[in-house]
């Protein structure tokens, strides 16, 4: 008999991938130190509405403590290149919200979408649990952030007109909560936007069980299909999907060859400093990462 699927209560739950060892050769050879690529729990799918997790009981608010340890000096050798992501973000939601008002960004780390965002004439406000990141985010922003988790306490009821989370939605324990969180936040008419992984992308099949995004801090996984259904469910009444491009150095991108093989890694990064272009930015299509724009 198959477990109980602990989003939609059926028993429709079998293992997808099991767990990968930090001891066995193959998932050291697949994972870094520094990123924990590769590295993950129990993974497990649901047949019934397709949601991939892992099936650990771990609380949100242990979760959270993961998240104040962050000192992350690749996040800062990408700002140029987040700068160009988060410019694609706000041309998008200016075709998709026209008339701008007030947006949230959930998950915001160091703030630099909000900031992009006011800059673009949006009324916008951060929420980020990481301490260290908030206090950046004040200091060089001279944003409103809001240091608190994301439940119904942080905002009145109807106080938003858009609701942006980038690439946060998978590390949430319970996504389908957030989603009806989210929902809360906004006014009639408003739009949730997202970024996030897809599990039944190419890349993540081909990849399979060291799929980078497969790591500690990802806790479920929404391919598109399942996240239509859950959020028509919270009562979202439009959804569409877009294609997602990034921008990326070479450096960075380098980097992630890791999932393939690290001394590969080591030596395409060298390659490009040697080379003076791994601080070029290029467009990259991530055929594993969509965008999703929910109208409420
Ligand atoms: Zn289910």
């Amino acid at each position: 008999m198959k477990e109980k699927c602990r989003f939609c209560g059926r028993e429709s739950v079998s293992v997808l991938y099991h767990p990968t060892k930090a001891g066995e050769k193959q998932a050291a050879e697949f994972s870094c130190t520094n990123c924990g690529f590769g590295k993950h729990g129990v993974i497990v799918r649901c047949s019934n509405r397709r949601m991939v997790y892992v099936n650990e009981k771990i609380s949100q608010k242990r979760i959270s403590t993961y998240y104040e340890v962050a000192d992350d000096p690749l996040y800062f050798a990408e700002q140029p290149a987040r700068r160009r992501t988060f410019g694609r973000y706000l041309r998008r939601l200016a075709e998709i919200y026209p008339e701008r008002g007030k947006l949230l960004d959930v998950g915001t780390n160091t703030g630099l979408f909000v900031r992009l965002a006011i800059d673009a004439g949006w009324g916008a406000v951060g929420l980020e649990p990481n301490r260290w990141a908030a206090e950046y985010a004040k200091k060089n922003y001279d944003i409103t952030l809001v240091n608190k988790p994301f439940d119904r306490k942080a905002f009145p009821k109807a106080s938003f007109n858009v609701v942006t989370m980038w690439d946060v939605i998978e590390h949430f324990n319970d996504p389908i909560a957030e989603i009806g969180n989210v929902f809360w936040y906004l006014r009639p008419g408003g739009v949730f936007a997202f970024s996030t992984v897809d599990p039944e992308s190419v890349l993540a099949r081909f990849s399979g069980t060291h799929w980078p995004w497969y790591m500690e801090m990802h806790r479920a996984f929404l391919t598109p299909a399942t996240a239509e259904k859950y959020l028509r469910t919270a009562g979202f009444k439009k959804v569409i999907f877009k294609p997602h491009f990034r921008n990326l150095s070479l450096g960075y991108l380098a980097t992630r060859l890791m999932a393939i093989n690290p001394e590969l890694a080591a030596f395409v990064g060298r390659l490009f400093k040697i080379l003076s272009i791994d601080k070029i930015i290029v467009p990259y299509y991530a055929n594993d990462v969509y965008e999703c724009y929910a109208y409420k």
